[in-house]
């Protein structure tokens, strides 16, 4: 049985794409108020995922329970009190601001008036109160952002499932949608977020999991993810000879080396001996830090790269 006062949980999810396997027994469960993510490699299957719990898409097998809803059976109604932020921002060009607004909150079945009285809200928190006339192609990529997070918001969700939502913004812009997120989260609103990025899943997720080859990986809170799973100091190193220094020094200095590109990092409990035996050594440069979730997810998921 699934628990019925999560706003989301699903179990044994399974799909398939012409024979490949893209989500392969995904379990997972978020529970009130938190903001869970879920991490993984280009084409680890965590779109699919998604779509799955939203009833997007039809699994092979596997239940999921939306906001007290079979989604499998009852979509809409399980979808009544959901938000959704795509991936690709699909706003209606040919409408203003506002009426990009007014339009989806009649797909909920929201009477205009009833919109009319929630738009100043909606284009405030959007931080587009002085754009509400605006056509969409006059907007920069992080209002556009901004706008498809507020169009989520037309139905006073309990749950907002959100892809990838600062892939291609710059920092100034992903930071103002870090801060609506928090605000959302400090109303008690429950987040489902997709992410590449480690500082985005470090700064907003009380727990994630990592998706590789449609399966999970690790679930854990950012921190213990980091504690379980790497060595608490890194050392990244990079200069002439450096793969010679690794092989012939930092091998018996540290607990771990990899090698990255022209890097190596050692990862290690102590790296004093490390960073003294660098520190005679001209031809090489270093940075000495704390571990963090990027080590994890490359540990986890592998260094090559993915299409
Ligand atoms: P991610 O979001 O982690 O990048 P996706 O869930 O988008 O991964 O995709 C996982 C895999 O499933 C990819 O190999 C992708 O090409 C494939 N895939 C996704 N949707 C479809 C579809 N509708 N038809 C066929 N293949 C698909």
């Amino acid at each position: 049985m699934l628990r019925a006062n999560y706003p989301l949980e699903a179990r044994g999810l399974r799909k398939s794409y012409a024979g490949k396997v893209v989500v392969d027994g995904v379990d997972l469960a978020l529970a009130p108020g938190e903001c869970y993510g879920l991490l993984g490699p280009n084409g680890a299957g965590k779109t699919t995922t998604l779509r799955l719990c939203l009833g997007l898409t039809a699994p092979d097998a596997g239940e999921i329970r939306l906001l007290g809803a079979d989604v499998i059976t009852e979509p809409r109604r399980a979808r009544a009190r959901v938000g959704v932020v795509p991936q690709a921002d699909n706003l209606d060009p040919d409408f203003t601001v506002e009426e990009n607004l007014l339009v989806y909150g009649r797909y909920f079945g929201i009477a205009a008036r009833e919109m009319r009285a929630r738009i100043p809200m909606l284009l405030e928190f959007a931080g587009l109160s002085a754009r509400s006339q605006a056509r969409i192609n006059t907007l920069s990529g992080g209002m556009k952002r901004r706008l498809t997070l507020a169009r989520a918001l037309v139905n006073d969700p309990d749950l907002i499932f959100l892809d990838e939502p600062t892939t291609g913004l710059d920092p100034q812009a992903r930071h103002l949608i870090w801060g609506r997120l928090k605000q959302l989260l400090a109303e008690r609103k429950t987040i489902f977020l997709t992410t590449h990025f480690m500082d985005e899943a470090e700064r907003l997720c009380d727990r994630l999991s990592v998706l590789d080859h449609g399966r999970i990986v690790a679930t854990g809170a950012p921190r213990e993810l980091i504690a379980g799973h790497i060595e608490p100091q890194v050392v990244e190193v990079y200069g002439e000879g450096v793969f010679e220094w690794a092989e012939q020094h930092a091998r018996a200095l540290a607990e771990r080396c990899e090698r990255s590109g022209e890097t190596v990092f050692c990862y290690t409990r102590d790296a004093s001996r490390l960073v003294h035996d660098l520190e005679g050594r001209r031809e090489l440069r270093y940075l000495h830090r704390h571990a963090n979730l990027e080590d994890v997810f490359l540990k986890l998921t592998g260094r090559e790269l993915r299409d």
